[in-house]
């Protein structure tokens, strides 16, 4: 006689019933409750989930035990009530996981417990900006796992790998022990099979993969770096990673990272170059060389009287970073550092500017009025004259403003561990 019969009512079963009854009685009221079938009905989810657990105890001949002898208290008790499988698990498992029944008839709805898939092996692969702006196939090496050839991941002959009695495969084992009127319950790893879940006769073990079913294999991949690509773009390989049994196979990902490089930066497919000039070149003209990152060298001219200043931007169109899959290129832009004479002085022994050397000057160079605070007429007026600054002495106060500048940058890192320590 059991205590209680609520389970077996909810599958609509007698207390007597075979396992073969149950098994039938919840696959019946399974899909008739499933939730893919029944999306809006809430009370259909409640049936589908009672009708699981209510499964889950009677279909382990332990917890069907513990039940009709103490009922679902005796099951609380023992720590076998609450807290047990997802309703969705206990009926993928019940129609062997996969796509289940519904797999195609109710599109995704088995989403949650699709195949599995091996893990995805990621790699960040640095590349020159050469090499992007050219293009190039890298040939990169990974080791990852295949199943074996020689046993076909069976781990050994065919017909010699055994399901563990003693677990019924699952590697572990739900062990009991009375304690008075309790029912305490313990997982342990299953001592027959060491929670492999099979036996292998050590003779029957393969040689090749030690019974282990899969063996490391290198394996050369061709990954095209192609022309103009970006940092951050992520070339796939679906399937080329680890192989494992019964599961899809995972992908390989390489993420192209570019390197940065001596001469150019990059923003999208412009490149940006810094030059220095001297004081004359900006004025009255000449040439800079640029070394390109295809063996070209590229000869600028500045054209006599273009006056660059210092830090002004002028672009060579369509020398920059070829596009990624388009036809055109870039700009290359270039930033003049303009380098000024240390002193013009009006003979060789470092005198002063000579009244014909300025008359020179301002025939090609007109001084400008620039506009700025010009004292009123009744003003008092003192005279100075400019000394240099000694570098070695006036080290604190010659860097001024930049000083400030450096003490606002000592803040930044400890600022930035602050936010580290708390994330
Ligand atoms: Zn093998
Ligand atoms: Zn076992």
């Amino acid at each position: 006689m059991v205590k209680d019969t609520k389970f077996y009512d909810i599958l609509g079963v007698p207390p007597d019933a075979s396992e073969s009854q149950l098994k039938s009685a919840y696959k019946k009221g399974a899909l008739k409750w499933h939730p893919d079938k029944n999306a809006h009905n809430p009370e259909a989810a409640e049936k589908f989930k009672d009708l699981s657990h209510a499964y889950e105890i009677l279909s382990d001949p332990q917890k069907r035990q513990i039940y009709d002898q103490y009922g679902e208290e005796g099951l609380e008790q023992g720590g076998m009530g609450g807290g047990g499988m997802a309703a969705e698990d206990i009926f993928a498992q019940f129609f062997g996981g996969g796509g289940g029944p519904f797999g195609g008839m109710f599109g995704g709805g088995m989403r949650e417990t699709g195949p599995k898939k091996a893990r995805t092996i990621s790699h960040v692969h640095k590349v020159s900006l050469e090499d992007i702006y050219r293009g190039k196939v890298s040939k990169l090496a990974l080791q990852k796992s295949v199943i074996c050839p020689k046993c076909d991941g069976r781990g050994g002959k065919e017909g010699a790998v055994k399901k563990c009695a003693g677990c019924d495969g699952r590697g572990m084992k739900t062990m009991m022990r009375q304690m008075g009127p309790m029912i305490q319950r313990f997982q342990t790893v299953c001592s027959d099979c060491q929670g492999e879940g099979e036996i292998i006769r050590d003779r029957d073990r393969c040689k090749q993969c030690n019974g282990k079913k899969t063996v490391i294999e290198r394996k050369v991949l061709h990954v095209h770096v192609d022309r103009g690509v970006k940092s951050g773009h992520k070339i796939e390989f679906r399937g080329e990673g680890d192989q494992l049994p019964g599961v899809e196979p995972g992908d390989v990902v390489f993420e192209i990272e570019q390197k940065p490089h001596p001469r150019f930066q990059r923003k999208d497919d412009d490149l940006f170059y810094q030059a220095e000039i001297d004081l004359f070149t900006a004025l009255a003209g000449g040439q800079i060389h640029i070394e390109h990152l295809d063996d070209r060298w590229l000869t600028v001219d500045i054209a006599p009287g273009e006056c660059i200043s210092p830090g002004e931007v002028k672009v060579i169109r369509g020398q920059g970073m070829p596009s990624y899959r388009h036809h055109d290129f870039g700009n290359l832009y270039i930033q003049f550092d303009v380098r000024f004479p240390e002193r013009i002085t009006g003979d060789d022994e470092g005198g002063p500017m000579t009244q014909e050397q300025i008359d020179a000057l301002a025939k090609v160079l007109p001084r400008q009025t620039i506009p700025g605070p010009v004292p009123p007429p009744d003003a008092m007026i003192e005279d100075f004259t400019l000394d240099d600054v000694d570098p070695t002495r006036e080290h604190a106060r010659a860097r001024g403003m930049a000083g400030m500048e450096d003490e606002d940058d000592d803040m930044h890192p400890g600022a930035e561990r602050v936010q580290c320590a708390s994330q």
